[in-house]
């Protein structure tokens, strides 16, 4: 006999957690800051997106029983991770000592009791939770599922064991289902109509695709996506028209340019320039330097382009621009290409443990020029590429979030299969409740990062945008804490998923292998894990905690 689900304790029990964390980032920011507590900054940050995605599961909670139990499963979970993490760190987290109750009160360590017990997680195997949709969104799902059973799934072994390019028919089918317009307003030959539509279209559609394979299906459409919202927030109206429905329709495919060999994290110290040129009698600008990572470089006929501009390195981030530059379609594992006056274009991959078909490319520029139009916003947009693409990489978070899920979801349905059919010692491993466990507490990280993935699409729809002096908008810290807990949890889902299929989770040509190595990337990019929590969510933390608007952000 399990205990019941009781939401009113978990709730009261979450509130007290926030509470704590809120006093934390009080006492780190009058306390040194967080680059003199990394560490507990870093825990903080981990903790408050736990309780976060715990708050929107308790939304989802009040649906219906087994919505309540995965629930109250997640919210002991969420407060035995902040238990843990402040365990014998107390006075380092500002927490008093007095009551030894640490970081929760009485009703959460009652919650963790009841809702952590073996019995209870178990139970939950198998039992995944409605995921709510409403109707449009509904179809939307089934829509991509059936693109990723049919033409996905079949070829996803083939390109991650030979490390192949994504087939074309797979490009030409995503684009016929008009996903690469999904963000693109309607007026510029999109399907986006603003509100909540734009955002959850997108990541149910991309949990979909990346539950076919991360690599082949769920990463196509990041790419377009970021380059929309960077030409939605800051084009002129003439790149707009010309940019917008091209990509919209996948009659162009692009790739992101940013990340340089020194500078990855540290984006605003990029060293990439972009000098005004009239080569050849066209007034452009010349780029020159080396790009790295550029993923999908060679088949993309543009790349999204964070340059500097102005040679005063004092002005940092304020001297850099965003370029659309186009170039010839490439395969394979490298490319060069020549402009007729020498500019040069040289590509080549860099060999990586999964996440294989589209490819990531080291990239030097030698002089290679690009019209004088493609500067993102014209000369208003000088100086403003910064600002322009952390307007699309925060979306980029949440569509990474929605990848994990996906892998997740993947993973989860290989082990369950797995688990179901291999008997050992005279039974299926499904019947032990070591199992169970692991599948049920799998089933409920899974639904609830769902559910917490889908309360940010529907914040950042609502959010209004940013501005010049603060570019980060309404949304920006829990798009960061989705993608920041939904991916460490793709990394121990994966973990337990290959575990279940014993030595076969090892060998490659079960997919739960594939899924392994494809979910260890998700922490990397989009905003490496460590970066992301100290630099955006541990600063937020603290800016709130010290503006007595602590606890405020809600996920729905
Ligand atoms: C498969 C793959 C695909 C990618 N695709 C693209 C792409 O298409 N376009 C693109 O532009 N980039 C892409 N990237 C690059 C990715 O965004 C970067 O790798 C990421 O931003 C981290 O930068 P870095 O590798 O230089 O690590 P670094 O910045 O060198 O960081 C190294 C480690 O130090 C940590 N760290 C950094 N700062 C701090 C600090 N202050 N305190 C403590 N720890 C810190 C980081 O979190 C990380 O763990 C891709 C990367 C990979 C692996």
């Amino acid at each position: 006999m399990t205990a019941a689900p009781d939401l009113a304790a978990a709730a009261s029990a979450v509130d007290h957690a926030q509470r704590t964390i809120d006093a934390a980032a009080k006492h780190l920011a009058d306390n040194g800051g967080i680059d003199a507590n990394q560490t507990v900054a870093y825990d903080l940050a981990h903790a408050a997106a736990a309780i976060e995605n715990a708050k929107a599961t308790l939304d989802y909670g009040s649906r219906g029983d087994v919505e309540a139990r995965i629930a109250c499963a997640f919210a002991a979970d969420a407060l035995f991770d902040l238990h843990t993490r402040t365990l014998g760190r107390e006075q380092a987290w500002g927490i008093p000592t007095t009551n030894g109750q640490g970081a929760l009160d009485a009703t959460g360590h009652d919650v963790i009791a009841r809702y952590r017990d073996p019995d209870f997680v178990a139970a939950l195997a198998g039992e995944q939770g409605p995921r709510h949709l409403d109707g449009e969104f509904e179809m939307v799902q089934d829509t991509f599922r059936r693109f990723a059973d049919d033409r996905i799934r079949p070829v996803a072994e083939h390109v991650h064991r030979t490390n192949a390019d994504i087939p074309e028919d797979v490009i030409d089918g995503l684009a016929e289902l008009g996903t690469f317009g999904l963000s693109v307003p309607e007026e510029y030959g999109g399907f986006s109509t603003g509100g909540e539509s734009e955002y959850m279209a997108m990541v149910v559609a991309t949990e979909e695709l990346a539950r076919g394979s991360l690599g082949v299906g769920g990463s196509l459409i990041t790419r377009p996506e970021i380059l929309t919202r960077a030409l939605v927030k800051g084009g002129t109206e003439e790149q707009k028209q010309h940019w917008l429905p091209k990509l919209a329709s996948g009659e162009i495919m692009a790739a992101v340019a940013v990340t340089e060999p020194d500078f990855g994290s540290d984006v605003a110290g990029i060293k990439v320039t972009a000098t005004p040129t009239d080569e050849g009698g066209n007034e452009g600008w010349a780029i020159n330097g080396v790009k790295t990572w550029c993923t999908f470089a060679a088949r993309a006929d543009v790349l999204m382009l964070l340059a500097r501009t102005d040679p005063d390195r004092s002005k940092g981030h304020r001297g850099l621009s965003l370029f659309v530059v186009p170039k010839p379609r490439g395969a394979g594992h490298g490319f060069q290409f020549t402009q007729g006056h020498g500019g040069k274009m040289e590509g080549r991959a860099i060999d990586t443990i999964g996440y294989r078909g589209m490819h990531s490319y080291e990239v030097a520029f030698d002089n290679w020029v690009v019209p004088a139009d493609n500067l993102v916003g014209g000369d208003a947009g000088r100086g403003r590429g910064f600002y322009l693409q952390m307007e699309g990489f925060e979306n980029g978070r949440l569509q990474t979030a929605a990848r994990a899920v996906g892998v997740m979801q993947a993973a989860y349905e290989a082990a369950y299969d797995y688990a179901a059919n291999r008997v050992v010692f005279g039974a299926p491993i499904l019947d032990y409740q070591l199992t169970r466990v692991k599948l049920g507490r799998m089933a409920v990280v899974i639904q609830s990062s769902r559910q917490f993935m889908y309360g940010v699409a529907r914040l950042l729809a609502k959010g209004p945008g940013a501005t010049e002096s603060a570019p980060q908008r309404d949304g920006a810290m829990e798009a960061s804490m989705v993608k920041a807990y939904v991916c460490r949890a793709a990394e121990w889902v994966t973990r337990e998923a290959l575990q279940i299929h014993g030595g076969m989770g090892y060998a490659e040509e079960f997919p739960v292998s594939r899924y392994f190595v494809d979910a260890r990337v998700l922490s990397i990019f989009e905003g490496a894990d460590e970066t992301l929590a100290l630099k955006v969510i541990a600063r937020r933390l603290l800016e709130s905690a010290l503006s007595g608007n602590g606890g405020a952000v809600r996920s729905s």
